[in-house]
């Protein structure tokens, strides 16, 4: 790991070479548009200051995509970055540039609607701040891989116990009381912990890594592979030497909640008479009009916050009940949406071959395009997950999706043509394969037909899209399909 301080560099995001796979703020990540910056945001919450700030960062510092992205880590992303010591210190000055030692360490995600929730057990934000200062304050934390990743999940309405973090704490009720219960990599470990001990489980956890890691490698292992290859109990025993309490395994069983469609549309509070509104973002992206008046927005409307949300929406919170109608208005206004069932609510694309190699196809366009073509000739009523993906890594969605699009290339009279595998259904990896290769001019069509046959033949009009194709045979749906002159 280079050691080097931002004051010592006259341009940090010019001249500090990536040792890593993910790009950071302090990390010169080349892609083809140029370099990527990406600032970490603990909990996804911005106040409308930094908000002004990311705009101007993007305006005055970004190459000839001035636009802002979220990221599926609640990050925000700009493109084409030209590093100057002045970009830096802009960012540095409202308190979103961390440490350089540290900067590849992944965002630390809570729900989006900590803290507002109604439902939650325990507002996990101090618990955000309280690690991402550990984090900061301990600079041989930057030995762990860049894929070190926790989250912190209160048991309220928006969950994110299925996002793919490799450690996380997922809020339950036990008797009376509050405990977080341990996943590791996502799989439940039953272990129960009191609030108050889970960042020195972090802290155990992160140690152990480091002593069994050599660090100076530039593809450090991951942590939850590490761990399943020593196994639960050993992990768990070794842990054990460096925390000042002890584990306590849970004979009772807990269901997560894993729903996260409340993060959309407009929800009451558990604060009375407020209430928050979820906004639906094209992939993730804002331009800086957008930004600016989503600033003025909070300030006018809510509580001068913003959040981001790990689905690459944001959510404004803390607005009086009675100015909810206006709100929506201005968003519409601003060209957003905030109903769950816009198409854009369930649609997500990887970086694709504008930003990286081994995409097959440019999923953000042809997403866009798609999106673009559903919108003028069909209604969901219900949402319906679409993933765009260039090659089977699936960086962009991990969870299961009813449609996934992955990229494709095959040569067609002497012509290299794009195109799409389309697998449907939650069945295996990404489905079920309806079709080996589509090409990017006929996509359009058959997602619409597909689309079109789901809301005429489902039974019920709450019947989801997984449910409703799941009980069909391939055979089945490409004779309905083909039916509408779809080949
Ligand atoms: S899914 Fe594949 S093509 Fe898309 S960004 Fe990840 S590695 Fe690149």
């Amino acid at each position: 790991m280079f050691k080097i301080s931002v004051d010592q560099v006259d341009d940090p995001l010019r001249l500090l070479d990536n040792p890593l796979t993910c790009p950071g703020l302090f990390y010169a990540t080349p892609a083809i548009d140029g370099v990527i910056s990406r600032i970490r945001i603990p909990s996804g919450i911005l106040t409308s200051q930094q908000v002004r700030i990311v705009a101007d960062y993007a305006t005055n510092f970004g190459g000839s995509d001035k636009n802002v992205y979220v990221t599926n880590r609640a990050n925000l992303q700009v493109r084409g970055i030209r590093g100057t010591e002045t970009a830096l210190i802009t960012l540095r000055s409202v308190g979103l540039a961390g440490i350089p030692e540290v900067d590849h360490i992944r965002n630390i995600m809570s729900s989006p609607t900590a803290g507002i929730d109604k439902d939650e057990l325990i507002d996990t934000r101090y618990l955000v701040r309280e690690l991402d200062e550990y984090i900061c304050s301990h600079k041989e934390l930057g030995g762990l891989s860049p894929k070190f990743s926790v989250a912190f999940d209160g048991g309220g309405k928006v969950s994110v116990c299925q996002q793919p973090n490799e450690i996380t704490f997922a809020a339950v009720k036990e008797n009376t009381s509050i405990y977080f219960h341990l996943l590791i990599g996502g799989e439940a470990t039953n272990i129960l912990l009191k609030p108050e001990e889970c960042i020195f489980v972090v802290a155990a956890f992160a140690q152990l890594y480091l002593n069994e890691v050599d660090i100076t490698e530039k593809r450090k292992p991951r942590l939850k592979k590490l761990f399943q290859e020593k196994g639960l109990s050993k992990t768990l025993e070794q842990a054990q030497k460096y925390l000042p309490f002890s584990l306590n395994v849970s004979n009772n069983t807990h269901t997560l909640n894993t729903n996260t469609n409340y993060h959309l549309g407009a929800h009451p509070q558990r604060q009375k008479g407020y209430s928050y509104i979820g906004i639906v973002l094209p992939l993730g992206k804002l331009n800086t009009n957008q930004l600016y008046n989503l600033a003025s927005l909070v300030d006018s409307y809510g509580s001068s916050v913003l959040r981001l949300t790990p689905w690459q929406n944001i959510i404004i919170p803390d607005i009086k009940n009675e100015f909810i109608p206006e709100v929506q208005e201005h968003i519409e206004n601003l060209g957003l949406h905030w109903s769950v069932n816009h198409i854009y609510s369930s649609l997500v694309a990887c970086t694709g071959n504008k930003g990286c190699a081994s995409s097959a196809t440019d999923t953000k366009s042809d997403a866009l395009a798609l999106a673009e073509y559903l919108q003028q000739h069909i209604t969901l009523d219900i949402p319906v997950k679409i993933h765009f993906t260039g090659c089977s890594k699936s960086c962009a969605y991990h969870g299961k999706s009813d449609i996934t699009l992955l990229g494709a290339q095959k040569i067609e009279n002497n012509i290299l043509t794009e195109g799409y595998q389309i697998f449907v259904g939650s069945e295996q990896n990404f489905g079920r394969e309806i079709y080996s290769f589509i090409n990017q001019t006929q996509l359009p069509k058959v997602i619409l037909r597909l689309l079109q046959v789901y809301k005429l033949l489902r039974k019920h009009n709450h019947d989801s899209f997984g449910e409703w194709v799941d009980q069909y045979t391939v055979c089945e749906i490409q004779h309905w399909l083909n039916a509408g002159g779809i080949t």
